[in-house]
């Protein structure tokens, strides 16, 4: 495990004691990711997607093995804010402005009232709302809200984003568009990402590796690479692109194991 990954997972098992008996969430989790790095988790409901992600986040702690964000325990990376989190819901406060949700997380911080405010203009800027600072959440569509979280999740520069299915109530093509946002913010704050989804093209599209995950225990079944370079309009008509969903698709059945297995 390199120390210069932004998390590192080693030997992780989760177990949850419920009452009927104990749930193996994740079995035998290895799994590094480079600062900077793009990594999405795929995989059937269940199979521990958002338990890992929530043991990474030092929200929950793993049941054996070890954690590292930024080289740091993961609870210690959260007290310190190494992460930004990004949930399906946006999750945002009706009775506030678009630019004071995008503050909250510097207002809980001690953040200046100047500097909090610049923050949120550059950050609206950059997820392309700085029309909307002044609007309510619900003045504004299901993607905007969407992007508001992102610039929340975004306040402290974090150099770790954990997404869980953030786009998975948008229709198909708010989806994409938010997609090629995610692929250009994520370039431009040199964050790390780890993204959970259930789509097997927005996998592809993000990522430059899909971790697959097989169910009951959720263990990591395969890993694989996608080469296609900087993303842009064409890039889901390309080949290429056709055939890394294909191989993700595979190694999801369970067939053909590719590229360079578990990592
Ligand atoms: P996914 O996000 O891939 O759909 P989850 O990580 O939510 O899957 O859940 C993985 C497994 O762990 C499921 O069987 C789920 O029921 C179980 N689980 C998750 N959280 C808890 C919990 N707090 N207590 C007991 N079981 C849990
Ligand atoms: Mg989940």
């Amino acid at each position: 495990m390199s120390i210069d990954s932004a998390v590192g997972i080693t030997g992780v098992d989760k177990v949850f004691s419920a009452r009927k008996g104990d749930v193996i969430a994740l079995t035998g989790i290895h799994l590094e990711v480079a600062k900077g790095e793009f990594v999405s988790l795929i995989g059937p409901s269940g199979c521990g997607k958002s338990t890992l992600l929530r043991v990474i986040a030092g929200l929950i702690p793993a049941t054996s093995g070890q954690v590292t964000v930024n080289g740091k325990s993961a609870e210690q990376a959260r007290r310190d804010q190494d992460y930004g989190f990004a949930f399906q819901q946006a999750g945002l406060l009706e009775w506030r402005s678009v630019a004071a949700n995008v503050e909250l997380p510097l207002v809980v911080h001690g953040v200046s009232r100047a500097k909090r405010r610049a923050r949120a203009r550059e950050l609206l800027d950059l997820v392309g709302l700085a029309d909307f600072a002044e609007h309510r959440p619900q003045e504004l569509s299901g993607g905007m809200q969407q992007r508001v979280a992102i610039a929340r999740a975004l306040a402290e520069s974090p150099t770790l984003l954990l997404m869980d299915e953030p786009f998975g109530a948008l229709d198909e093509m708010t989806r994409e568009r938010m997609q090629g946002e995610l692929v250009r913010i994520a370039a431009e704050t040199s964050a790390a990402v780890v993204f959970v989804t259930h789509s097997i093209s927005e996998a592809v599209f993000l990522s430059q590796r899909v971790v697959v995950m097989s169910p009951r225990p959720g263990r990591i079944a395969d890993v694989v690479p996608i080469g296609l370079g900087a993303r842009d309009l064409d890039t889901r008509e390309a080949p290429e692109f056709f055939a890394a969903v294909t191989q993700v698709r595979e190694a999801l059945r369970g067939r053909a194991s590719v590229g360079e297995g578990i990592s």
